[in-house]
């Protein structure tokens, strides 16, 4: 008999295969799409970003207050020893602006081609178009008899293994049926909602700003008016309202408040570097220099080409109004636009355009020292369908590799 069935060919599912693999244990891997891995093709952009480089203990932060589920997957396998895995493996790996690393070639294809043949030269044995639909489970013991795909072909297996994903980007097959079979096998599943989303903003206070990219600023998340987080980096508006790394990073917290029903916003701060006061010295310099000029000169010096239009509207400013005209109320108004700039928040995009899908398997039910569930007793569970997200730098593929390469090392 099989020694484990892998339910999802994806980072985690492929990491605990190869580790399972590695230790001589035979593995068969079932995706229930054409091919495995569609998910980590797509990663970083087509570019994956893999890890962080940062000192691991600072990666638990990063995943809210279920971080510290992590320490033993870590422990097994951290962000060092990941890229040593794949450098061993001949794929080399460059670090980037916030630690970020990626492959060196650049190529998410890459990162996907390598644990693919590992997995080959391994012995582990891959069937795709195979959607596991249901289990056979023993009434009294739970233990889990046979896996049931949708056409009825029946696997058996002395371990069997969950690493279906979340629910968002379903095309890449992760859709959330993991939750549905875990659910089915008698674990709580914390409901799921996207994390790392865009924000849609009430009105057109953004999409006039549709196709700005910033870098280099500061985005808050207010509540009730009140600053609970923020990040500094980069983020975009769009159509629909705001996106970018930094608020992607904010955007969790966001959809929880709002299905609080609390008053939910963004300010964006685009001089974080200036304190008010030396932003008024700025501003006070910049009007010197530039004496008869129209405001729209000094707006120049100050924001993107697409901005300066809405500005001078918000603030009623005449176009052909002189920069020496600015009086002490109106570079107060200029001075809280450009550091306080408000955007209500209505809703998240919705979890399928989610890059990180938050909620899935409560992580109590699940060892951490193994990833089996302490519900039945010959499942392992890993990877996003666990009630796990992290912020975006690498850091949610980490954890799949970890929890993957724990539960095949400890079978
Ligand atoms: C656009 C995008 C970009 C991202 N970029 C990054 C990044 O650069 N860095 C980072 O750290 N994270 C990134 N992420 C997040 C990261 O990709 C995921 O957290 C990670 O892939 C989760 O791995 P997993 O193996 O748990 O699930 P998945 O990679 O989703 O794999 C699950 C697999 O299970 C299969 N499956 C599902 N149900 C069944 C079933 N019933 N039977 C058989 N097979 C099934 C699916 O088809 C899929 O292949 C990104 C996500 C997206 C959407």
């Amino acid at each position: 008999m099989l020694d484990l069935i892998v339910v999802g060919g994806g980072a985690s599912g492929l990491m605990a295969a190869i580790a399972a693999a590695k230790r001589g244990k035979s593995v068969l891997i079932l995706e229930k799409t054409d091919r495995c891995g569609k998910k980590i093709a797509i990663t970083g952009k087509g570019r994956c970003n893999i890890t962080n480089a940062e000192p691991i203990d600072d990666f638990y932060g990063h995943f809210g207050r279920n971080g510290l589920f992590l320490k033993d997957a870590f422990k097994t396998l951290d962000n060092k020893a990941l890229e040593a895995f794949f450098r061993h493996l001949g794929l080399a790996t460059v670090t980037e602006r916030g630690g970020r690393v990626f492959p060196e070639s650049q190529k998410a294809s890459d990162v996907l081609r390598t644990l693919l043949d590992y997995a080959w030269e391994l012995g582990v044995d891959i069937k795709t178009n195979c959607r596991c639909a249901s289990f056979i489970q023993d009434e009294e013991t739970k233990e889990i008899k046979a896996l049931l795909l949708e056409d009825g072909t029946k696997y058996c297996a002395k371990n069997y293994l969950l690493a279906c994903g979340g629910a968002s980007y379903p095309l890449t097959g992760s859709d959330g049926g993991g939750a549905k079979l875990a659910s089915k096998l008698g674990h709580t599943i914390v409901p799921l909602r996207p994390a790392l989303v865009p924000l849609v903003v009430e009105g057109d206070s953004a999409s006039r700003f549709q196709g700005v990219s910033l870098k280099n600023v500061r985005a808050s998340l207010l509540v009730n008016g009140k600053s609970k987080k923020s990040f500094f980096g980069e983020m975009l508006f769009t159509h629909f309202g705001l996106s970018g790394p930094i608020i992607l990073s904010l955007s969790e917290e966001a959809g929880l408040y709002l299905e609080k029903g609390a008053k939910v916003a963004v300010s964006v701060d685009l001089k974080p570097a200036l304190t008010m006061e030396q932003l008024e010295l700025r501003l006070l310099r910049d009007i010197a220099a530039l004496g008869s000029k129209q405001v729209k000169a000094l707006l120049k010096e100050l924001l993107p080409a697409k901005m300066i239009e809405p500005c001078l509207e918000d603030l009623a400013l005449a176009k052909d109004k002189r920069v020496s005209q600015l009086d002490q109320k109106t570079r107060k108004a200029l001075r809280s636009w450009l550091k306080e700039l408000v955007f209500p928040i209505s809703a998240t995009r919705p979890l399928k355009e989610a890059i990180v899908t938050a909620g899935g398997v409560k992580l109590k039910e699940i060892d951490p020292t193994t990833m089996r569930s302490r519900i039945v007793p010959n499942l392992l569970v890993t990877g996003e369908l666990l009630d796990l997200a992290a912020d975006t730098g690498g850091y949610n593929l980490q954890a799949a590799f970890s929890t993957g390469y724990l539960a095949g090392s400890k079978l």
